[in-house]
């Protein structure tokens, strides 16, 4: 027999060792590998169910059958991730229409900690022009089940996360704003550490988080308001350290009337910032396009299929008076999954998956992100 140095055998034993651990490791810890790596396949088969008009739900408008037939599908799954789910049904009478709708609130965790809330709302719009909400909000709430089921076995040490399918958003925040009114009477705002929106989280050029204007919303009727970005500063951080420094979350650059990495009241962030809550706002779109109003947003793309003529060079309309798809999705014809995949092949099933990542990752260990004060 050959002469086998000490180290050699040292190093084999150690190799065995560390083969058994590796085959014995808990549960949870497999569990959690197998879901990072099936994420973006989970987070498409819910935006499918929720979207497709052939294959799941579709067009979900408030206060119809449809949103409700929605808020059930939302409800059995987080029910058979093992959440404690609640309902909260109120009515609403805003300018455009009287109607019943109703919020899904789920968690796991204890309640009385600093409870971090990821938000999407479910119902759609735009259903007249052909609009199946794929973009706006199918993919919002559809990444948040796939983010709610990776999670499920995870409970962080010193955070509750609660996540919430908002009803009639695109009345004027109808679900979101009865929610925070609730908190409010109930004495039970103090413990929300901080508010998630995740509306328009795919389909647009690209992904950005922001936090609330620095000027307080319009809307807002109390003088609580909060603007403060530590959410959306550890969202970004989560997003350098999972997806990379060229796919991570985007902060817009200042623009006119819109700050460096600050937006608008146009979803259920504006809810929770009125409220004096710290909000992070996460939606796909393009805020380097001059568009009808200006930087502000609401064009989503450059791609020429959504404009009647886009000149690239100024990054804007060729004739902002002839030009009237403005490079817009939501509320529109192009919002729905089959339109999407056909303009930009794979990018609402990549952009799904990210989010997804990021999520897990700052939701499954707030403390790193946002240490509790
Ligand atoms: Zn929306």
């Amino acid at each position: 027999m050959k002469f086998v140095h000490p180290l050699a055998l040292a190093c084999l034993f150690t190799s065995l060792v560390l083969l058994i651990t590796s085959c014995s490791l808990p549960l949870h810890q497999t569990k959690q590998n197998t879901n990072k790596s099936i994420e973006p396949t989970v987070a498409y088969t819910y935006l499918k169910q929720l979207v497709s008009p052939t294959e799941g739900i579709g067009a979900r408008e408030a206060g119809t059958k449809e949103e409700k037939k929605t808020a059930s599908y939302i409800r059995a799954n987080f029910e058979k991730f093992g959440y404690r789910v609640s309902e909260q049904n109120f009515s609403f009478n805003s300018r455009k229409m009287v109607g019943e709708s109703q919020n899904i609130i789920a968690e796991l965790g204890d309640p009385t900690k600093p409870t971090i809330i990821l938000g999407a709302h479910y119902d759609s719009t735009a259903m007249k022009s052909g609009s199946m909400g794929a973009t706006d909000n199918g993919a919002g709430v559809a990444a948040m089940l796939a983010i709610a089921e990776a999670l499920a076995d995870k409970i962080p040490e010193n955070y509750n996360i609660r996540f919430i399918a908002f009803g009639a958003e695109e009345i004027g925040l109808q679900g979101s704003n009865y929610y925070v009114v609730d908190l409010l009477e109930n004495k039970k705002l103090g413990n929300i550490a901080a508010m998630i929106n995740f509306d328009t989280i795919a389909g647009g050029d690209k992904v950005y988080v922001h936090s609330a204007h620095s000027t307080p919303y319009k809307r807002c009727k109390s003088g609580k308001y909060n603007s403060e970005p530590s959410i959306r500063n550890a969202l970004l951080t989560a997003s350098i350290n999972i997806l990379g420094e060229n796919n991570k979350y985007v902060i817009h650059p200042d623009y006119e009337g819109y700050p460096e990495g600050v937006t608008g009241s146009w979803s259920d962030h504006a809810s929770f910032s009125c409220a004096g809550i710290p909000i992070a706002y996460v939606e796909s779109t393009n805020f380097a396009i001059n568009g009808k109003h200006g930087f502000d947003g609401y064009s989503q793309s450059t791609t020429e299929q959504l404009w009647t003529c886009f000149d690239q060079e100024n990054s804007t309309a060729c004739d902002k008076k002839a030009e009237k798809n403005w490079g817009n999705i939501w509320h529109t014809k192009y919002d729905t999954l089959e339109k999407l995949n056909n303009i930009f092949p794979g990018r609402v099933e990549k952009q799904l998956g990210n989010n997804v990542k990021v999520l897990i990752e700052l939701l499954s260990d707030p403390d790193k992100y946002l240490p509790v004060k």
